[in-house]
Protein backbone atom coordinates (compact mmCIF):
# COMPACT_ATOMS: atom_id res chain seq x y z
CA UNK A 1 0.00 0.00 0.00
CA UNK A 2 1.43 3.47 -1.43
CA UNK A 3 0.87 6.20 0.97
CA UNK A 4 1.02 9.66 0.07
CA UNK A 5 1.48 11.88 3.41
CA UNK A 6 1.75 15.42 4.19
CA UNK A 7 3.35 17.34 7.42
CA UNK A 8 2.80 20.83 8.01
CA UNK A 9 2.84 21.17 12.10
CA UNK A 10 5.52 23.20 12.54
CA UNK A 11 7.92 25.32 10.51
CA UNK A 12 8.84 22.45 7.77
CA UNK A 13 7.10 21.41 4.83
CA UNK A 14 6.85 17.49 4.08
CA UNK A 15 5.90 15.53 1.82
CA UNK A 16 6.97 11.37 1.42
CA UNK A 17 5.74 8.45 -0.18
CA UNK A 18 5.98 5.47 1.81
CA UNK A 19 4.92 1.94 1.33
CA UNK A 20 3.53 -0.43 3.97
CA UNK A 21 4.75 1.75 6.66
CA UNK A 22 8.38 0.73 6.11
CA UNK A 23 9.96 1.79 2.83
CA UNK A 24 10.31 5.38 1.52
CA UNK A 25 10.07 6.01 -1.84
CA UNK A 26 10.27 9.43 -1.76
CA UNK A 27 11.08 12.16 0.99
CA UNK A 28 11.28 16.08 0.72
CA UNK A 29 11.65 18.52 3.38
CA UNK A 30 11.48 22.30 3.01
CA UNK A 31 12.24 23.81 5.78
CA UNK A 32 11.58 27.54 6.99
CA UNK A 33 14.58 27.60 9.90
CA UNK A 34 16.75 30.16 8.09
CA UNK A 35 13.59 33.06 8.20
CA UNK A 36 12.67 32.10 11.36
CA UNK A 37 16.08 32.52 12.53
CA UNK A 38 15.76 35.92 12.17
CA UNK A 39 13.12 36.69 15.44
CA UNK A 40 14.64 33.37 17.84
CA UNK A 41 11.88 31.66 16.98
CA UNK A 42 8.82 30.24 15.04
CA UNK A 43 6.36 33.04 14.30
CA UNK A 44 3.22 31.50 13.59
CA UNK A 45 1.97 33.88 10.75
CA UNK A 46 5.52 33.40 8.60
CA UNK A 47 4.96 29.84 9.29
CA UNK A 48 1.31 29.14 7.50
CA UNK A 49 2.29 31.25 4.75
CA UNK A 50 5.72 29.71 3.39
CA UNK A 51 3.48 26.56 3.91
CA UNK A 52 0.83 27.84 1.78
CA UNK A 53 3.41 28.45 -0.78
CA UNK A 54 5.23 25.32 -0.49
CA UNK A 55 3.02 22.61 -0.37
CA UNK A 56 2.21 22.14 -4.58
CA UNK A 57 5.76 22.10 -4.85
CA UNK A 58 6.66 19.96 -2.38
CA UNK A 59 3.72 17.38 -2.64
CA UNK A 60 4.94 17.64 -6.63
CA UNK A 61 8.11 16.45 -5.78
CA UNK A 62 7.59 13.49 -4.06
CA UNK A 63 5.30 12.38 -6.49
CA UNK A 64 7.59 12.91 -8.79
CA UNK A 65 10.61 11.65 -7.34
CA UNK A 66 9.01 8.17 -6.40
CA UNK A 67 7.83 8.12 -10.56
CA UNK A 68 4.19 8.32 -9.18
CA UNK A 69 0.74 10.43 -10.10
CA UNK A 70 -1.66 10.88 -7.39
CA UNK A 71 -3.68 8.00 -8.98
CA UNK A 72 -1.43 5.50 -8.11
CA UNK A 73 -1.29 6.10 -4.13
CA UNK A 74 -3.88 4.46 -2.34
CA UNK A 75 -4.11 7.00 0.55
CA UNK A 76 -3.51 10.63 1.72
CA UNK A 77 -2.08 10.86 5.17
CA UNK A 78 -1.88 14.30 6.87
CA UNK A 79 -0.49 15.69 9.96
CA UNK A 80 -3.68 16.87 12.24
CA UNK A 81 -2.62 17.43 15.42
CA UNK A 82 -0.94 18.77 17.56
CA UNK A 83 0.90 21.98 16.33
CA UNK A 84 0.52 25.30 15.44
CA UNK A 85 -3.02 25.57 14.07
CA UNK A 86 -2.47 27.53 11.42
CA UNK A 87 -0.05 25.51 9.84
CA UNK A 88 -1.52 22.55 10.68
CA UNK A 89 -4.65 23.65 8.54
CA UNK A 90 -2.74 24.05 5.56
CA UNK A 91 -1.43 20.62 5.32
CA UNK A 92 -5.49 19.67 6.37
CA UNK A 93 -7.10 21.63 3.83
CA UNK A 94 -4.95 20.32 0.90
CA UNK A 95 -4.97 16.60 2.20
CA UNK A 96 -8.71 16.90 2.41
CA UNK A 97 -8.72 18.45 -1.08
CA UNK A 98 -6.33 16.13 -2.56
CA UNK A 99 -7.96 13.02 -1.46
CA UNK A 100 -11.43 13.90 -1.95
CA UNK A 101 -10.46 14.82 -5.77
CA UNK A 102 -8.62 11.67 -6.00
CA UNK A 103 -11.66 9.39 -4.61
CA UNK A 104 -8.81 8.12 -2.06
CA UNK A 105 -9.37 7.23 1.58
CA UNK A 106 -7.98 10.49 4.29
CA UNK A 107 -6.08 9.62 7.10
CA UNK A 108 -5.41 11.66 9.97
CA UNK A 109 -1.91 11.20 12.18
CA UNK A 110 -0.81 12.33 15.46
CA UNK A 111 2.29 14.32 15.09
CA UNK A 112 4.19 12.73 18.03
CA UNK A 113 2.74 8.81 17.13
CA UNK A 114 4.65 9.62 13.58
CA UNK A 115 7.95 11.00 15.69
CA UNK A 116 7.97 7.51 17.21
CA UNK A 117 7.08 5.57 13.30
CA UNK A 118 10.39 7.02 12.10
CA UNK A 119 11.97 3.76 14.20
CA UNK A 120 9.91 1.82 11.99
CA UNK A 121 11.64 2.94 8.78
CA UNK A 122 15.54 3.01 10.43
CA UNK A 123 14.76 -0.38 11.74
CA UNK A 124 11.96 -2.54 9.93
CA UNK A 125 12.76 -5.52 12.61
CA UNK A 126 11.02 -3.38 15.06
CA UNK A 127 7.60 -4.13 16.41
CA UNK A 128 5.69 -2.94 19.85
CA UNK A 129 5.43 -3.53 22.17
CA UNK A 130 7.99 -1.16 23.42
CA UNK A 131 8.46 2.04 25.83
CA UNK A 132 9.46 4.99 24.25
CA UNK A 133 11.49 8.39 24.97
CA UNK A 134 9.59 11.40 22.90
CA UNK A 135 11.94 14.35 23.11
CA UNK A 136 10.95 17.05 20.75
CA UNK A 137 11.00 20.73 20.16
CA UNK A 138 7.63 20.87 22.38
CA UNK A 139 6.97 17.49 23.98
CA UNK A 140 8.87 15.16 26.04
CA UNK A 141 6.88 11.96 27.29
CA UNK A 142 7.52 8.93 28.36
CA UNK A 143 4.68 6.13 26.55
CA UNK A 144 4.53 2.59 26.44
CA UNK A 145 3.76 1.78 23.16
CA UNK A 146 1.78 -1.35 23.17
CA UNK A 147 0.42 -1.79 19.68
CA UNK A 148 1.36 0.44 16.66
CA UNK A 149 -2.00 2.39 17.58
CA UNK A 150 -2.39 1.64 21.04
CA UNK A 151 -0.03 4.08 23.54
CA UNK A 152 -0.39 4.59 26.95
CA UNK A 153 1.72 7.98 28.40
CA UNK A 154 3.61 7.22 31.80
CA UNK A 155 5.20 10.60 32.04
CA UNK A 156 5.81 13.70 30.78
CA UNK A 157 6.92 17.28 31.21
CA UNK A 158 5.06 20.06 33.31
CA UNK A 159 6.70 22.88 31.96
CA UNK A 160 9.19 23.02 29.45
CA UNK A 161 10.15 20.38 26.60
CA UNK A 162 13.77 19.18 26.57
CA UNK A 163 13.95 20.32 22.94
CA UNK A 164 12.92 23.99 24.23
CA UNK A 165 15.57 23.96 27.40
CA UNK A 166 17.98 23.51 24.98
CA UNK A 167 16.41 25.94 22.35
CA UNK A 168 16.33 28.62 25.39
CA UNK A 169 19.95 28.16 27.33
CA UNK A 170 21.48 27.80 23.40
CA UNK A 171 19.92 31.40 22.79
CA UNK A 172 21.34 32.76 26.46
CA UNK A 173 24.59 31.58 25.39
CA UNK A 174 24.37 33.09 22.21
CA UNK A 175 23.34 30.40 19.76
CA UNK A 176 21.04 30.96 16.73
CA UNK A 177 17.53 29.29 16.65
CA UNK A 178 17.10 26.26 16.77
CA UNK A 179 20.28 26.04 19.57
CA UNK A 180 20.07 22.68 20.47
CA UNK A 181 22.04 20.96 17.32
CA UNK A 182 24.52 23.66 18.39
CA UNK A 183 24.99 22.91 22.11
CA UNK A 184 25.06 19.67 21.49
CA UNK A 185 28.26 19.91 19.02
CA UNK A 186 30.12 22.62 21.61
CA UNK A 187 29.46 20.32 24.29
CA UNK A 188 31.52 18.20 22.94
CA UNK A 189 34.93 17.64 24.66
CA UNK A 190 33.66 20.19 27.22
CA UNK A 191 34.22 19.72 31.04
CA UNK A 192 30.58 17.86 32.44
CA UNK A 193 31.56 18.64 35.96
CA UNK A 194 32.75 22.17 35.17
CA UNK A 195 29.24 23.91 36.46
CA UNK A 196 27.10 22.45 39.12
CA UNK A 197 23.26 22.25 37.98
CA UNK A 198 20.22 21.16 39.38
CA UNK A 199 18.45 17.91 38.48
CA UNK A 200 14.82 18.21 39.28
CA UNK A 201 12.47 16.09 40.20
CA UNK A 202 8.58 16.07 40.17
CA UNK A 203 7.63 14.91 43.76
CA UNK A 204 5.61 11.74 43.86
CA UNK A 205 5.30 11.12 39.88
CA UNK A 206 8.94 9.25 38.85
CA UNK A 207 8.46 9.58 35.24
CA UNK A 208 7.23 13.42 34.94
CA UNK A 209 9.91 15.97 33.99
CA UNK A 210 10.62 19.45 34.72
CA UNK A 211 13.15 21.58 32.84
CA UNK A 212 12.16 25.14 33.93
CA UNK A 213 13.93 25.53 36.69
CA UNK A 214 17.28 23.66 35.36
CA UNK A 215 16.85 26.26 32.09
CA UNK A 216 16.84 29.32 34.66
CA UNK A 217 19.71 27.67 36.43
CA UNK A 218 21.51 28.10 33.75
CA UNK A 219 20.42 31.31 32.02
CA UNK A 220 21.00 32.89 35.73
CA UNK A 221 24.92 31.83 35.90
CA UNK A 222 24.92 33.94 32.45
CA UNK A 223 23.27 36.81 33.13
CA UNK A 224 25.12 37.20 36.54
CA UNK A 225 28.52 36.58 35.13
CA UNK A 226 27.79 39.26 32.48
CA UNK A 227 26.70 41.86 35.31
CA UNK A 228 30.52 40.87 36.37
CA UNK A 229 32.11 41.19 32.92
CA UNK A 230 33.08 38.23 32.80
CA UNK A 231 32.65 35.69 30.52
CA UNK A 232 31.51 31.91 31.46
CA UNK A 233 33.65 29.09 29.20
CA UNK A 234 31.43 28.05 26.70
CA UNK A 235 32.02 24.63 25.78
CA UNK A 236 32.01 23.81 29.56
CA UNK A 237 28.96 25.23 30.25
CA UNK A 238 27.52 23.60 27.36
CA UNK A 239 28.69 20.10 28.08
CA UNK A 240 27.52 20.63 32.06
CA UNK A 241 24.04 21.42 30.37
CA UNK A 242 23.83 18.83 28.16
CA UNK A 243 24.77 16.49 30.95
CA UNK A 244 22.11 17.77 33.39
CA UNK A 245 19.20 17.54 30.73
CA UNK A 246 20.45 14.09 29.85
CA UNK A 247 21.25 12.85 33.19
CA UNK A 248 17.10 13.42 33.92
CA UNK A 249 16.09 12.18 30.42
CA UNK A 250 17.80 9.14 31.38
CA UNK A 251 16.96 8.48 35.09
CA UNK A 252 13.43 8.63 34.37
CA UNK A 253 13.45 6.47 31.35
CA UNK A 254 15.44 3.80 32.81
CA UNK A 255 13.44 3.99 35.92
CA UNK A 256 10.10 3.16 33.84
CA UNK A 257 11.50 0.61 32.10
CA UNK A 258 12.68 -1.54 35.20
CA UNK A 259 8.85 -0.56 36.71
CA UNK A 260 7.32 -1.78 33.43
CA UNK A 261 9.60 -4.87 32.42
CA UNK A 262 10.19 -3.26 29.14
CA UNK A 263 13.39 -4.49 27.79
CA UNK A 264 12.84 -2.82 24.00
CA UNK A 265 14.12 1.38 24.73
CA UNK A 266 13.02 3.52 21.39
CA UNK A 267 13.51 7.71 21.19
CA UNK A 268 11.90 9.72 18.99
CA UNK A 269 11.42 13.64 18.02
CA UNK A 270 14.32 16.11 16.90
CA UNK A 271 15.85 15.55 20.61
CA UNK A 272 16.96 12.39 19.63
CA UNK A 273 19.45 13.22 17.53
CA UNK A 274 21.30 14.45 20.81
CA UNK A 275 24.81 12.80 20.95
CA UNK A 276 24.97 12.28 24.49
CA UNK A 277 21.21 10.78 24.45
CA UNK A 278 22.17 8.10 21.62
CA UNK A 279 25.52 7.44 23.46
CA UNK A 280 23.67 6.86 27.04
CA UNK A 281 21.20 5.30 26.04
CA UNK A 282 23.06 2.81 24.16
CA UNK A 283 25.14 2.14 26.89
CA UNK A 284 22.83 1.59 29.74
CA UNK A 285 21.16 -0.73 27.19
CA UNK A 286 23.98 -3.07 26.15
CA UNK A 287 25.01 -2.99 30.14
CA UNK A 288 21.62 -4.79 30.73
CA UNK A 289 20.98 -6.68 27.74
CA UNK A 290 18.13 -4.59 26.67
CA UNK A 291 17.70 -3.79 22.79
CA UNK A 292 18.14 0.10 21.65
CA UNK A 293 16.43 1.76 18.62
CA UNK A 294 16.56 5.13 17.58
CA UNK A 295 15.68 7.00 14.12
CA UNK A 296 18.69 7.70 11.27
CA UNK A 297 19.52 11.19 11.86
CA UNK A 298 17.61 12.03 8.74
CA UNK A 299 14.48 10.78 10.87
CA UNK A 300 14.61 12.59 13.70
CA UNK A 301 13.22 16.27 13.14
CA UNK A 302 10.25 17.44 11.37
CA UNK A 303 9.75 15.09 8.13
CA UNK A 304 6.59 13.55 6.29
CA UNK A 305 8.08 9.84 6.13
CA UNK A 306 7.42 9.54 8.96
CA UNK A 307 3.89 10.09 9.05
CA UNK A 308 3.39 7.93 6.15
CA UNK A 309 4.64 5.01 8.02
CA UNK A 310 2.04 5.41 10.75
CA UNK A 311 -0.47 6.15 8.26
CA UNK A 312 -0.42 2.52 7.43
CA UNK A 313 -0.81 1.56 10.69
CA UNK A 314 -3.58 3.82 11.86
CA UNK A 315 -5.02 2.61 8.15
CA UNK A 316 -5.06 -0.82 8.99
CA UNK A 317 -6.77 -0.25 12.79
CA UNK A 318 -9.82 1.59 10.66
CA UNK A 319 -8.83 5.20 11.11
CA UNK A 320 -9.64 7.22 8.60
CA UNK A 321 -11.38 10.35 8.42
CA UNK A 322 -14.31 12.19 6.34
CA UNK A 323 -13.80 15.42 4.47
CA UNK A 324 -14.98 17.30 7.79
CA UNK A 325 -11.52 16.88 9.45
CA UNK A 326 -10.34 19.34 11.38
CA UNK A 327 -7.15 20.24 12.49
CA UNK A 328 -5.94 20.48 16.63
CA UNK A 329 -3.44 22.63 18.20
CA UNK A 330 -3.61 19.97 20.91
CA UNK A 331 -4.10 16.43 21.48
CA UNK A 332 -2.99 13.41 23.78
CA UNK A 333 -1.21 10.29 22.69
CA UNK A 334 -3.57 8.29 23.34
CA UNK A 335 -6.43 9.67 21.33
CA UNK A 336 -6.99 9.40 17.79
P1 LIG B 1 6.95 18.85 18.40
O1 LIG B 1 7.42 17.63 17.67
O2 LIG B 1 6.96 18.69 19.88
O3 LIG B 1 5.68 19.38 17.87
P2 LIG B 1 8.88 20.24 16.81
O4 LIG B 1 8.23 19.45 15.72
O5 LIG B 1 9.13 21.67 16.62
O6 LIG B 1 8.03 20.01 18.14
P3 LIG B 1 11.11 18.53 16.39
O7 LIG B 1 11.22 18.94 14.98
O8 LIG B 1 10.74 17.16 16.70
O9 LIG B 1 10.22 19.55 17.22
O10 LIG B 1 12.51 18.82 17.08
C1 LIG B 1 13.09 20.08 17.07
C2 LIG B 1 13.84 20.24 18.37
O11 LIG B 1 14.93 19.32 18.42
C3 LIG B 1 14.45 21.62 18.53
O12 LIG B 1 14.16 22.07 19.84
C4 LIG B 1 15.94 21.38 18.33
O13 LIG B 1 16.77 22.26 19.01
C5 LIG B 1 16.06 19.98 18.91
N1 LIG B 1 17.29 19.30 18.46
C6 LIG B 1 17.64 18.95 17.22
N2 LIG B 1 18.86 18.35 17.21
C7 LIG B 1 19.28 18.33 18.51
C8 LIG B 1 20.46 17.87 19.16
N3 LIG B 1 21.43 17.28 18.48
N4 LIG B 1 20.52 18.02 20.50
C9 LIG B 1 19.53 18.60 21.19
N5 LIG B 1 18.41 19.07 20.63
C10 LIG B 1 18.29 18.94 19.30
MG1 LIG C 1 11.11 22.44 12.85
FE1 LIG D 1 8.07 17.43 15.66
Amino acid sequence: MKILALESSCDETAAAIVENGRTVLSSVVASQVEEHKLYGGVVPEIASRRHCEAVVPVTKKALADAGLQLSDVDAVAVTYAPGLIGALLVGVNFAKGLAMAADKPLIPVHHLRSHVAANYITSPELKPPFLCLVVSGGHTHIVHVKDYTEIRVLGQTRDDAAGEAFDKAARAMGMPYPGGIELDKTAEGGDEHAFSLPHPRVDGAPYDFSFSGLKTAVINLIHNAEQRGEELPTKDLAASYRCAVVDCLERNFLKAAEATGSTKLVIAGGVSANRLLRRRLEAACAERGWQFFRPALSLCGDNAAMVGAQAYYEFLAGHTAENDLNARPEMPMEAN
